[in-house]
């Protein structure tokens, strides 16, 4: 399998729970790359689950953030100016709407769910891009992780689908600020994949089943597919493209219709 390699390069990886998680799937990429890691989990209780994750990687460095603490934000930046001085490329794997939102209908959204949602989900992106624009170097690029419902109504996802539109539309934005110093910005538009985020999706196993049943690849994705495409998109190989939403879904999103079996 062609192998890139990320030698000396420095990754901060942003939203990791277990294994499963994409942020994971993308950081097990670039350290076999050969990158030195940085990752930040959200509160206390998931530091264990990183620390077993990371033992045998013993340069990685491990930061709490909850991103609507924005003294959080500014001090693992703080702290990675000074151990590394620069970063090379940062993976946003953060999102979240109250349970309630994501249940009856998108019309009955409180207001509260809906800022929520919003600013974990989508500005968290904006605050973390400003942060890391200073520790930027040559060739730094960030990738953010998206979902179609952003594109079409996908029933129950409701405020998250609104999120996670506002969030490819700051990828596009970002993409045009960060690319007046040669940083880029993409987005990774996964099918979906079975882990914690996910399965507190209520439907998620029919969405799951379903992507099987209608793509063009007859399959659902995995960790190893959505880490590739992370890791390719954050690589000088994808040096031309910045501002994108890149789909790894075995096709389904390309689907007008499904007339079942011929
Ligand atoms: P996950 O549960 O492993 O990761 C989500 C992470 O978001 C968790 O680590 C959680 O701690 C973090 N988070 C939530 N609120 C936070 C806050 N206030 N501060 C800091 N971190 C916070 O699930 P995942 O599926 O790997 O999700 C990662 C990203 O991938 C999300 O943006 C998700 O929407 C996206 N995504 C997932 C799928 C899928 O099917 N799993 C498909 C498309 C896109």
């Amino acid at each position: 399998m062609l192998q890139i390699d990320l030698t000396g390069k420095r990754a901060l990886i942003m939203g990791v729970t277990n294994r499963r998680s994409l942020g994971w799937s993308i950081a097990a990429k670039l350290h076999a790359a050969g990158a030195e890691l940085a990752f930040s989990y959200q509160g206390e209780r998931l530091k264990g689950e990183l620390e077993k994750l990371t033992k045998d990687i013993p340069t990685a460095r491990l930061y709490q953030v909850d991103v609507t603490e924005e003294d959080q934000l500014k001090a693992v930046f703080a702290d990675l100016a000074d151990v590394w001085g620069t970063i090379d490329y940062l993976v946003h794997a953060i999102a979240f709407a109250p349970r309630e939102a994501m249940e009856g209908r998108y019309i009955d959204t409180s207001r509260d769910d809906w800022v929520t949602a919003l600013e974990i989900s989508a500005y968290s992106l904006v605050a973390i891009a400003r942060e890391a624009e200073p520790l930027f170097t040559e060739g730094s690029s960030m990738v953010t992780l998206t979902y179609y419902a952003a594109e079409k109504v996908v029933p129950k996802y409701n405020v998250m689908g609104v999120a996670k539109s506002a969030l490819e539309a700051s990828v596009r934005y970002l993409a045009y600020d960060l690319g007046k110093k040669g940083f880029r910005i993409n987005a990774v538009s996964a099918g979906p994949v079975k882990t914690v985020a996910a399965r507190s999706i209520p439907g998620f196993m029919k969405m799951y089943k379903r992507v099987a049943a209608v793509s063009p690849l007859g399959r659902q994705v995995d960790q190893e597919d959505v880490g590739n495409l992370g890791v390719f998109l954050l690589s000088p190989m994808a040096g031309g493209i910045t501002g994108e939403t890149i789909y790894v879904d075995a096709g389904f999103h390309v689907m007008g219709m499904d007339l079942g079996d011929d």
